[in-house]
Order: C-alpha cells, then sequence, then structure tokens
C-alpha cells in the first residue's frame, strides 16, 4: 500500500533521478513502524483559558477526550523571551531564542529537524513546518555552521486561517508522511492582539476543534496510528490581568510565561497530571529521545516523567 502511494507521487519527482527513486522509496518504508513527532502549537492562549479554567469552557475535546489519552503538564512555562518566533524556536532548537520576531532571523542552534535529518539521512519532506504566520518560516533550520538549509525542514508559509493551516497540515500528512512535524495556529494571537474577548475565546475553541480532527487523522492512518507522538502547547502566553490583560503578551508576567501542555503517544502516560515544572526549552530533547536522535546544542532535560517506559526509538539503520 504505501509502496504505491509513494508511487502515485512521481509528478512531484519528474525531475528525480531513477537513483533518488530508488533511495526514497525504501527510506519511506522503513519508518513505516518508526516513531513520529507532531508538534502542535496553538499562538498565545493563557493558560487561565486553557487548562487553568476549572470550567474548561473553551477547551471541549482538549479537556474531556485528549487529556484521558495523555499527559498534562500543569506547570509548563517559556522562562525566554514570550513572543512569537522566540518562543516557537525555543520549542524546536530546544534553547532559548532571542531572535527578532519578524522573520528576519533565523535561530542560531539546530533545530530537531536538522538533527533529524543529519543523524538520519531523511530527506527534506520527512519533516514540515506547517505554520498560520509566513515569519515562522524561521523555525525550518538554523544559522548553526554543522547544519543548517541542507537539512532543513520543507516549509509550507503563507498568511493563513488555522482551518488553512489545517487543511495544509492533512494534505502533507496524507501524500508526504513526514517524520517530524511542527504546526502552527495564529487565529488565537490574531483574535488576542484584536482585545476582542469574544473572538480570542472563539479561536481557541476553534484550536480545540482542529487539535482533536488531527488527532483522530492519526489514528487512522496506518502511518501514524499508534507511533505518533502528538505535542500540544504554545508559543508564549498574553498577560494577565495584573499585567495588561488579554489583548497583548511579552513581558515576564505570569500571564505569558505560563504554557499549555498536553502530549500524547505510544509510550506516553494515559490520563495523567503532573505539576512537576518543565520548560518550553524541554521539547527539543524529548522529541529527540523519541526519535533516538542526538541533539547535541539542545540545552533542555528529557521529559521522563512523561513516558510509562523509555521510548524504544527510532532505528536508523538496517540490520548488519
Ligand atoms: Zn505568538
Ligand atoms: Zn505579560
Amino acid at each position: 500500500m504505501l509502496f504505491l502511494v509513494l508511487v502515485s507521487l512521481p509528478a512531484c519527482r519528474d525531475a528525480a533521478t531513477d537513483d533518488v527513486v530508488a533511495t526514497a522509496r525504501p527510506h519511506a518504508s522503513s519508518r513505516q513502524n518508526l516513531p513520529k513527532v507532531v508538534l502542535f502549537v496553538i499562538d498565545g492562549p493563557r493558560y487561565s483559558e486553557t487548562f487553568g479554567d476549572t470550567a474548561h469552557t473553551y477547551i471541549p475535546h482538549l479537556w474531556n477526550d485528549l487529556r484521558p489519552l495523555g499527559t498534562l503538564l500543569t506547570d509548563f512555562r517559556n522562562e525566554g523571551t514570550t513572543s512569537t518566533n522566540p518562543g516557537h524556536t525555543s520549542i524546536v532548537t530546544g534553547t532559548w531564542q532571542t531572535i527578532a520576531n519578524d522573520g528576519s532571523e533565523w535561530p542560531d542552534k539546530p533545530t530537531i529537524f536538522e538533527y533529524y535529518r543529519k543523524h538520519t539521512g531523511a530527506p527534506q519532506q520527512d519533516s514540515y513546518v506547517i505554520p498560520g504566520k509566513d515569519k515562522l518560516k524561521v523555525c525550518a533550520y538554523s544559522t548553526h555552521a554543522e547544519y543548517g538549509t541542507d537539512y532543513g525542514a520543507t516549509a509550507s508559509v503563507g498568511h493563513v486561517s488555522d482551518v488553512a493551516v489545517y487543511d495544509a497540515l492533512l494534505s502533507v500528512l496524507a501524500n508526504q508522511k513526514p517524520t517530524v512535524v511542527l504546526v502552527s495556529l495564529s487565529d488565537v494571537d490574531e483574535a488576542g492582539h484584536s482585545g476582542v474577548w469574544s473572538s480570542y475565546v472563539a479561536a481557541i475553541t476553534g484550536a480545540d476543534s482542529l487539535v482533536w480532527k488531527t488527532w483522530n487523522y492519526l489514528q487512522q492512518d496506518s502511518f501514524y496510528a499508534d507511533q505518533t507522538y502528538l505535542f500540544i502547547t504554545n508559543d508564549h502566553g498574553r498577560h494577565d490581568d495584573a499585567h495588561g490583560g488579554f489583548q497583548n503578551h511579552g513581558d515576564g508576567c505570569e500571564g505569558c510565561r505560563h504554557l499549555t501542555f498536553l502530549v500524547l503517544g505510544p509510550d506516553v502516560k494515559a490520563d495523567h497530571t503532573s505539576d512537576s515544572r518543565f520548560m518550553q526549552r524541554d521539547i527539543c530533547r524529548t522529541a529527540a529521545q523519541i526519535l533516538d536522535i542526538p541533539a547535541p546544542y539542545a540545552e533542555g532535560i528529557i521529559m521522563q516523567e512523561i513516558f510509562e517506559s523509555p521510548p524504544t526509538g527510532i532505528k536508523t539503520k538496517a540490520p548488519q
């Protein structure tokens, strides 16, 4: 089945040599039963409107459907710069990135995509960045001398709505079968900046629906079912009411630092909630552990507490 799917994609490989096609197929099929990672970022809700709301008014699927399947961390934090590009690149590099927030500056430490591709030799279509903001193209690769563009992710850029990001994500998952994906929904942040509360909370509920649909898609695709780790988190929160309220963000107040974190996957503890403190920069090394790849410049820790047992990891070499 997988063979047929890949062979049905020659349109995008017309220019490829037979050699490339011959190496791409065994590589993709070798990933069939190995771990995958989807980093699902909802840009900029406050914790007080997600898991910090005891009624969970705006996140019915995250609370009722997804939380029982995974591990919820209630003290997960951005202790770096609480704006969009620094937050996203801190997630993918495992280091606190203080880069410009306008898309003009790339991270200086390698991303999870570069670690994955350099270690495994995977082609570019095995890793994807699918954001709702053009400026997040900087998540695809770093300026690090040992890594960089040669090992970057495919970036699907465009300033688009959450529904359009979701549609792009499903198309990529169905057709390209990437192993490592960052997807980012922007509507919550943009609605928050508008200052209209009803739009802001409606966007949170919209994102809640799309992450639930994403999980359901993953579980009915044999390439992803029962072998995909879905991390659901944020780049930053928004000001708490004592520091300006929900419209903006970017300082060190508790509202800006406190993030959503829920993770689901084969070795992840189900129906588990922990108040242990973890950081946004811990995601990269944890994802690298799942993929069984080194992440030598990442500074976070591996979040062992989320796992039932150490994950078995990806096998990057054929048996000798
Ligand atoms: Zn943001
Ligand atoms: Zn703040």
